[in-house]
């Protein structure tokens, strides 16, 4: 992809420089180092081109986060997904409880309680597959239940990225991402962007202002970073999808796992609508090892290759028993949540397999 690497001259770099410099002479169109950066909008020019909007970069998946609700008068109700990423549902908790906004949490997977639960609402909050219940929920039906109330629709894009799923295209306003994870895809960065649809201007220019105002802004090294990282999003999604659906299948047939969660899966009760609405099933799966809790801990453990680390989307396989966490109390207590990544699949099968052999 050309996007993002700057101007075609001659004897020039092919990838854009890190631009260090918290302010600019006068008389430019940039004149201090929060409002703009050239390596950050190298980055924001591929992740526009991706998802078919206007990204802004932001220094966290939370801050972009933060920064869509942020957009929302005070007092606004949210209406978000009951299995939505922790931090979002932390977030909006932590806001509710100072009376900045009110949240309703929705099964998402039934359309019949979210326009109930749109009614009045600022902003549909949707995230698909979620994490880490892995759970599908129909991005177009949704967006227009969305708007019917007059919300402003919203997807964390994350898990899928813009290769696997545009949820402007299917009629969302803005879409967030965690840069952090498959976007940057080497666990080296901690960054976010949000990309607001080509009909919102005045969206876009309301996000821009709250990066600008709240200063979340990130570092161009690690924009550089990212950037290096999303030259291969495509190799390392296609390699770790491959990796994820051939896991999947095997977990499926042990005798230790009691439930595979992926939509690749045709038990899967998402399987049909993400065949339509995604490009493939993605790179994480979340596997219940059967007996819960402790068996599940032993199982992250007894890993040697696998990494037990929280975040996802690295090129690494990282494994996660995710109800150690509070607030993951509809994830089952042996949901282990595997971000599966580009290694060889039988190094990472005979390293799984060896751990669930001590628990079976
Ligand atoms: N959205 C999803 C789906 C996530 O998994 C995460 C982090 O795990 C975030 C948002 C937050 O991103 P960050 O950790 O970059 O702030």
């Amino acid at each position: 992809m050309a996007a993002g690497r700057g101007l075609a001259t001659p004897g020039g770099p092919v990838n854009v420089p890190i631009q260090l410099s918290s302010t600019y002479r006068d008389g430019g169109p940039v004149s201090y180092g929060r409002e703009a950066n050239s390596t950050w909008a190298a980055v924001e020019e591929v992740i526009g081109r991706l998802e078919g909007g206007r990204a802004l970069l932001f220094a966290s998946g939370m801050a972009a986060i933060s920064a869509v609700v942020e957009t929302l008068p005070v007092g606004a109700v949210v209406v978000v997904p009951e299995d939505a990423y922790n931090g979002t549902r932390r977030l909006l908790g932590d806001l509710s409880t100072r009376g900045r906004v009110s949240f309703r949490p929705v099964d998402p997977t039934d359309a019949g309680a979210v326009e109930v639960a749109c009614a009045g609402a600022g902003l549909l909050w949707l995230e698909s597959p979620s994490n880490p219940m892995m759970r599908v929920c129909d991005l177009a039906a949704l967006a227009a239940v969305g708007h019917r109330c007059g919300a402003l629709v919203a997807v964390d894009n994350t898990f899928a990225t813009p290769l696997l799923q545009q949820p402007l295209a299917l009629g969302a306003d803005v879409v967030v991402h965690s840069v952090t994870k498959l976007l940057a895809g080497h666990s080296e960065v901690v960054m976010g962007a949000v990309v607001s649809a080509p009909g919102r201007p005045d969206l876009g220019a309301a996000l821009a202002d709250r990066r600008l105002l709240h200063g979340a802004i990130p570092g161009p090294v690690e924009a550089f970073l990212a950037l290096s990282g999303l030259r291969t999003l495509a190799v390392r999604m296609e390699r770790a999808q491959a990796n994820a659906g051939e896991l999947a299948r095997r977990l499926a047939a042990h005798p230790a796992v009691a439930q595979v969660l992926y939509p690749g899966l045709a038990t899967h009760p998402g399987h049909a609508l993400a065949g339509r609405q995604m490009a493939g099933f993605g790179s994480i799966l979340s596997f219940v090892v059967a007996g819960g809790a402790p068996p599940a801990d032993a199982v992250c453990s007894g890993v040697r290759l696998c990494v037990p680390a929280t975040s996802l989307g690295g090129v690494e396989t990282l494994i996660e028993r995710r109800a150690r966490y509070d607030g993951e109390e509809l994830t089952p207590p042996g949901l282990i949540r595997v971000s599966v990544g580009i290694e060889d699949v039988e190094d990472i099968w005979s390293d799984l397999a060896a751990a669930l052999s001590h628990v079976g």
